[in-house]
């Protein structure tokens, strides 16, 4: 049910600017973004109104008694919700919205941000909460989605199938945790569109050896030792390494778990993972946000996409 937050709907009716000459049926408050006509179109009674599963991310104190929650859905993807009244001692919805719990919410339309009117917990990840080791490595998988993605009405199924399947696998504790993490990192940036290239070198093109090679965050991928030492940001990693990057990302998760990590690679591979996450992430940082503030500016509210 993609029916709200949607790009092609706001695309498909977009904001007009105000227009002097505008005919006289146009009357300024169908068009002024300001107008509470504008933000409070009446409309019809299914899309007031919605339901959505998903998993909790974060949340934040808002007011005397309520809640920001940012939720990863399965359907419309990132959203951002207010739980009215969600502090107060008695409220019904307040245990059903902690961080990692899986929820159905139903929700309704709100003047700037939707309320989440209904919440009832699927999966609260007891084994997560109760140990802290885990609880630090789910929430880095968390905080990992939530910086690389923004609101933008679209869910992705595999990205959220991947986040309760880690989730299940964290709290389960039947695979080490290093091993579900770089699974989890490498699986995340291949469905946003930064699959690191390991096959072939980003600079010349030519075919990887089975030797020492360099990593360049900035050119996502691995460099042949030629073009590696002409640039000064590429790190080296190792043949194992390498030759473990590649086993995860051909891999399913069962088969990507099945060899035997030293310690040492692993932590080269930590470093490489987390040396391009950060440069992605530092680098992210002003496009989606000016996208957003395009796209708010072009749609002041969007509950228009109904008209
Ligand atoms: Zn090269």
């Amino acid at each position: 049910m993609i029916l709200f937050f949607n790009r092609a709907q706001t695309e498909a009716v977009p904001y007009r600017p105000i227009d002097k000459s505008t005919s006289p049926q146009d009357s300024p408050s169908r068009l002024h973004p300001n107008s509470s006509h504008w933000y409070n179109p009446p409309m019809p009674k299914r899309e007031r109104v919605y339901k959505a599963e998903g998993v909790v991310l974060r949340r934040q104190d808002l007011g005397e008694a309520d809640r920001l929650t940012t939720i990863y859905t399965r359907n419309l993807g990132k959203l951002r919700l207010v739980a009215k009244g969600v502090r107060k001692p008695r409220s019904r919805k307040a245990g059903h919205l902690e961080p990692f719990t899986r929820v159905a919410l139903m929700m309704a339309k709100g003047r700037n941000l939707d309320l989440i009117t209904q919440a009832e917990a699927i999966e609260t990840f007891p084994d997560i909460r109760s140990d802290l080791m885990k609880l630090g490595h789910a929430s880095y998988l968390i905080e990992l989605l939530d910086r690389f993605t923004v609101e933008e009405g679209q869910g992705n199924l595999a990205l959220y199938n991947l986040l309760l399947n880690s989730l299940n696998r964290l709290s389960t504790g039947s695979f080490g945790a290093s091993g579900i993490i770089l699974y989890f990192e490498l699986r995340l940036l291949e469905l946003l569109g930064y699959r690191p290239e390991l096959s072939n070198c980003v600079g010349c093109g030519a075919e990887i050896q089975p030797q020492s090679q360099y990593f360049s965050s900035h050119e996502g991928g691995v460099l042949c030792p030629k073009c590696g030492r002409s640039r000064r940001e590429a790190r080296q990693i190792s043949l194992p390494a390498l030759k473990l990057l590649r086993h995860y990302q051909r891999s399913d998760f069962e088969t990507a778990m099945t060899p035997r990590v030293s310690e040492e690679v692993q932590r080269e591979i930590e470093n490489t993972m987390q040396a391009y996450i950060t440069y992605l992430l530092e680098r992210r940082l002003n496009t989606p946000e000016f996208i957003r503030r395009i796209r708010n500016f072009e749609t002041p509210d969007e509950g228009n996409s109904s008209r």
